[in-house]
């Protein structure tokens, strides 16, 4: 099937080429990601496949349909960048890669908390600078500590499994409780895992009800000194009721692989231009704040199952066979 493959990089290509070796697509890699302005590129492809920050909002869907599109495949687990209900009125299948290596993002996730509790990105340039000096490096034990783990799925029921192996207290949050947890996690509501957590890390996806799920009022019930981890969507958190949170020391640990206005950011190579974002710009002033750009799902492992997955949906869909990795607009929690 020919497959107009939006956001590509270098790695893209060489995994999805790979994997391709045993489907047989024509594949078209565009670098740019799709947008009302770039849809016009897949005129003609039945399928198109997208990433994380492709923005499937209802007019590029429709110019989509128009050059001929019926598949758009997503290369991540998320979808909160697709209108789904638009992908539906169009007859548009939306398929996604569920889940492709939760241990990726749920090991990056534990990357950040030690690199920042234990300030290892500090100490890494401290010692190739020939200063040993200790002052400002005190980290704590995490054993003992109390973790939040809001959104217990995949990849936040392995993050609770890790953090209990460290001999953490566990609480979780989540709509669903996930049985592997029995006896690892204690189930509480949202607003006492807040209240009670040293260190609390997002899981649960974008929608409506969980968008600034971080906000003024909720850091205003955080424990003084909180670790806040994000690597889950930027939204989740509202990223302006973080600057005074963090000035204040409300917040004395932030780690993000995700921002809400990321697209504009990530994936590219801007070191020689000027950040116009001021909030990201001044998160990154503050030596307690850790960015990565959304590298959680980076490893061979994953980046491999991405590729093999997508695949596999788009010959599924090519051969007329019922499609295990559809979402659809009935899916989003209202
Ligand atoms: P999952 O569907 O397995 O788990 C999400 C969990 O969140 C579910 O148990 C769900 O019931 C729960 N949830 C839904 N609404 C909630 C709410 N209001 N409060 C608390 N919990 C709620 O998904 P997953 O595979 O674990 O992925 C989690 C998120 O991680 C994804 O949605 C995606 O946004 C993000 N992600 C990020 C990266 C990255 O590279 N940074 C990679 C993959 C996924």
């Amino acid at each position: 099937m020919k497959v107009a493959v939006f956001s590509t990089r270098k790695h893209t290509r060489q995994f999805l080429n790979d994997a391709n070796s045993g489907y047989g697509h024509q594949l078209s890699f565009f670098e740019p990601s799709l947008s009302p302005a770039t849809a016009v590129l897949a005129e003609g492809f039945p399928a198109v496949s997208i990433f994380v920050n492709d923005q499937a909002n209802s007019e590029a869907l429709t110019l989509l349909h128009e050059g001929g599109t019926r598949l758009l495949a997503l290369r991540c687990a998320g979808f909160n960048q697709v209108d789904l209900a638009r992908a539906g009125e169009l007859d548009m299948a939306v398929v996604r890669v569920p889940a492709y290596s939760p241990h990726a993002v749920a090991e990056h996730t534990i990357a950040l908390m030690l690199a920042l509790n234990r300030k290892i990105h500090r100490a890494y340039a401290r010692v190739r600078e020939g200063n040993f000096a200790l002052d400002g490096l005190m980290g704590f034990d995490m054993f003992g500590r109390t973790v939040g783990v809001v959104g217990t799925g995949r990849i936040g029921g392995l993050v609770a499994q890790i953090c209990h192996g460290f001999g953490c207290q566990v609480l979780a949050c989540d709509v669903v409780e996930n049985p592997d947890l029995a006896g690892i996690a204690s189930y509480v509501s949202t607003d006492e895992l807040i209240r009670n957590s040293d260190i609390v890390t997002l899981h649960c996806p974008l929608t409506p009800q969980t968008r600034h799920i971080i906000s003024e009022q909720s850091i205003a019930r955080m424990k003084n000194g909180v670790m806040l981890v994000n690597t889950s969507r930027g939204a989740l958190i509202n990223a302006k009721a973080i600057i005074p949170a963090l000035k204040a020391g409300k917040i004395a640990f932030l780690g993000l692989d995700v921002y809400e206005e990321e697209a504009d950011l990530f994936f590219q190579d801007l070191s020689d231009q000027v950040i116009h974002d001021d909030v990201f710009a001044r998160l990154l002033t503050f030596p307690n704040v850790i960015v990565t750009g959304h590298q959680a799902f980076f490893t061979r492992e994953a980046v491999a199952s991405i590729s093999q997955t997508t695949l596999a949906s788009i010959t599924a869909f090519e051969q007329g066979r019922p499609l295990e990795n559809e979402v659809t607009a009935e899916m989003v929690v209202r």
